[in-house]
């Protein structure tokens, strides 16, 4: 079967789905790998790397599409800026396209994948299981993100994170909560402490909080009698109640910080508002807010997708792809997700789906023209 990667198009995507070691391995696997021209420079990889793993690299996008089996991708399909034309336009029926779809956010795509007839794993459904832990991208790329937030953020501070004490007085450590204990939230943690702050920790999970102390970080606890978790692990929409008290619990903390950096989502929900204006209002003049959740609604009241913006004299940061900034390791971890998801799911080069598999299950959601995942589908109804 043949594998095509495609350079990714999205403004702002330096990422690259297939790396040369990667491309090199697939090959070995039984599978052709064709790569789009230039695809990896962004990430540092060269089209000679490729070659030299044995992939093929073509210039004519077109010709990439129409003749793979299999595309690899970062970012969910567009339309394509040198082309004119859709990306879903130019694959042919019966291809089986891997990427983050984030379908729950956009089922349009998903829609218009399953009419072209093209198979589509999304790697945001991965399950996140003892299994599927070598695909889990979510993972992979919220630890990038949640490590490069802390060095952002720290870049724009006008103080260091280290206690110093010298001949000229005694610095004191700078302070940083993180809301949100999930994967990004976690590394932020470690790195954050790792360069000497003082950290505390929200998470609507009272289950993380050993983990936070663990890492050295403070807990800030909700009390609260609800069940905030669900059966996967993940986060349940938190009550109007619950995030009233929230705010309440976490205003004194957010206003002394120097930095915040928040990390909080509830899957396929719009990202829970945490960090009110009002709040932003009462921080100290250069502080810093890093709102990763700004892709899908944003955690604070005043961040702006995609822009670095400074509102009462703090400094909020807006970026809606952090992993896209560390592309060469973000891409490394990428590409070995989706070489262990097509190790599970293929046998001597061709794909063999099993309907049974739970990630298969978890993460196929268009198959035979249809859209085949329940949730999707009940938001195109
Ligand atoms: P996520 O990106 O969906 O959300 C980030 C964090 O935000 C979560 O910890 C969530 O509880 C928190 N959050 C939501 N609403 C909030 C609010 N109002 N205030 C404060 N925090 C709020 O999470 P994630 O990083 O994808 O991880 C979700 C869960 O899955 C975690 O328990 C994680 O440990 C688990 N996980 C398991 C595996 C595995 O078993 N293989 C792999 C990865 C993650």
């Amino acid at each position: 079967m043949v594998i095509s990667v495609p350079k990714e198009i999205m403004e702002g995507e330096n990422r690259v789905a297939v790396t040369p070691d990667v491309a090199g391995k697939l090959i070995k696997k039984g599978f052709e790998v064709q790569v789009e021209s230039n695809a990896g420079l962004n990430a540092g990889f060269t089209d000679e790397e490729y070659t030299n793993a044995g992939a093929k690299v073509l210039g004519d996008v077109q010709e990439l599409y129409s003749n793979a089996d299999i595309i690899l991708k970062v970012q969910r399909p567009m339309e394509h800026p040198a082309t004119g034309k859709h990306e879903i336009e130019m694959m042919k029926s019966g291809t089986m396209l891997i990427t983050f779809m984030y379908a729950l956010h956009y089922p349009q795509v998903a829609k218009q994948c399953a009419e072209k007839g093209i198979d589509v794993i999304s790697m945001d459904m991965i399950p996140r299981t003892t299994l599927a832990q070598k695909m889990d991208a979510l993972s992979s790329q919220a630890n990038i993100a949640g490590y490069k937030s802390v060095i952002m953020t720290a870049n724009v501070l006008g103080k260091i994170f280290p206690l110093m004490m010298t001949a000229a007085g005694t610095i004191q450590p700078a302070k940083v909560v993180i809301m949100g204990a999930g994967v990004a939230g976690l590394q932020a943690l470690g790195t954050a402490r790792r360069l000497g702050a003082i950290v505390e920790v929200s998470d609507i999970r009272p289950q993380v909080k050993e983990e936070v102390q663990s890492l050295g970080g403070r807990f800030i606890e909700v009390e609260t009698d609800e069940d905030m978790q669900d059966e996967g692990g993940y986060a349940k929409e938190a009550s109007e109640e619950f995030l009233r008290k929230q705010k309440e619990l976490i205003f004194k903390h957010i206003t002394q910080a120097d930095i915040v950096i928040t990390t909080a989502l509830v899957p396929g929900k719009k990202a829970p508002v945490l960090v009110t204006e009002e709040m932003v209002k009462n921080m100290r003049p250069g502080s810093v807010v890093l709102d990763m959740a700004v892709e899908f609604g944003g955690n604070c009241e005043l961040s702006e997708k995609g822009k670095t913006v400074k509102k009462y004299n703090v400094t909020i940061i807006g970026e809606p792809n952090l992993p896209s900034l560390v592309p060469t390791n973000a891409s490394e971890m990428y590409a070995k997700n989706l070489l262990a998801l097509l190790e599970h799911i293929s046998k001597e080069g061709k794909m063999e789906l099993d309907m049974e598999d739970e990630i298969v299950q978890g993460a196929l959601i268009c198959h035979n023209s249809e859209i085949i995942n329940e949730r999707i589908k009940s938001l195109l109804t």
